[in-house]
């Protein structure tokens, strides 16, 4: 499906994989798929509906990094540089501030960006899905095997009833994302059931009334049928690099990086 300029729900459709049952995974040491480049030169086009990557960089395992399990084996891990670079910080953030989890993360782009079976956007290097940081029946990280759904009591839908929604990090995670002077985040999709519970959690550690305030403007749910109970799906604005060939779409938040489009 295609978004309509007058279409915000499918201008916001993201993961429409909607997996809804966690397990262990046994083992999560397992490099990524492809040759490790590092490239401050990759380019994003277009709309990340219609868009393309160019000279995608890969995000890899490391201590706080790991796939998803369910997406490991089609490898669409790629992103910008600025994404891929965001997701690295964020995640080492989570893990510094609160030991013992691993970011999981769901699918970004192909290495070339273009259309993802599943989804409607990831075409252009600038979305990731990202699974919740969870915890199991005794409190400790939990790595799933895919994501796992949780209702405004942070608690595991069906199969997962046993797992918990993690505030704590989750928090932690969304609160990096947004105050990233580099790349800028434009949404995290996310029920809105979740999204009330992290800003209790936000207030609760007292975070800033800017990171608030930036929390609340791009924590959304999409209208449709996807509320994004079982996914964080983030997307960031066109690194200034990749622009003009680069694409946004309103809203403009006002961390818009550089002059907003016409
Ligand atoms: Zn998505």
């Amino acid at each position: 499906m295609r978004p309509t300029s007058t279409s915000l729900a499918l201008l916001l459709a993201g993961s429409l994989l909607t997996a809804s049952v966690a397990f262990a995974t046994p083992s999560d040491g397992t490099r990524g798929p492809g040759a490790r480049r590092l490239s401050h030169r990759s380019r994003s086009t277009g709309f990340p509906w219609d868009g393309r990557l160019r000279r995608g960089v890969l995000l890899h395992e490391s201590a706080h990094v790991r796939y998803t399990t369910e997406y490991r084996a089609a490898g669409n891990f790629w992103g910008t540089w600025e994404l891929v670079q965001l997701l690295e910080r964020a995640a080492y953030r989570v893990s510094r501030r609160l030991p013992g989890a691993k970011l999981s993360v769901g699918e970004l782009s192909r290495e070339r960006g273009g259309r993802i079976p599943g989804h409607a956007s990831h075409r252009s290097g600038r979305d990731a899905d990202l699974a919740f940081y969870m915890l199991d029946g005794r409190g400790r990280p939990f790595a799933p095997f895919a994501f796992a759904a949780f209702r405004g009591n942070g608690q595991g839908r069906g199969v997962n009833s046993g797992l918990r929604f993690d505030d704590a990090r989750n928090w932690e995670l969304v609160a990096k994302l947004v105050a990233d002077g580099d790349a800028r985040v434009q949404y995290i999709f996310v029920s809105n059931a979740l999204k009330r519970r992290l800003l209790r959690e936000g207030r609760r550690r007292h975070a800033s009334a800017s990171v608030l305030r930036r929390a609340e403007a791009v924590l959304i749910q999409p209208s449709g049928h996807n509320r994004h109970e079982n996914h964080f799906h983030l997307r960031i604005y066109c690194p200034p690099a990749s622009r003009p060939a680069c694409r946004d779409r309103a809203p403009f938040h006002p961390w818009y990086p550089g002059r907003r489009p016409r």
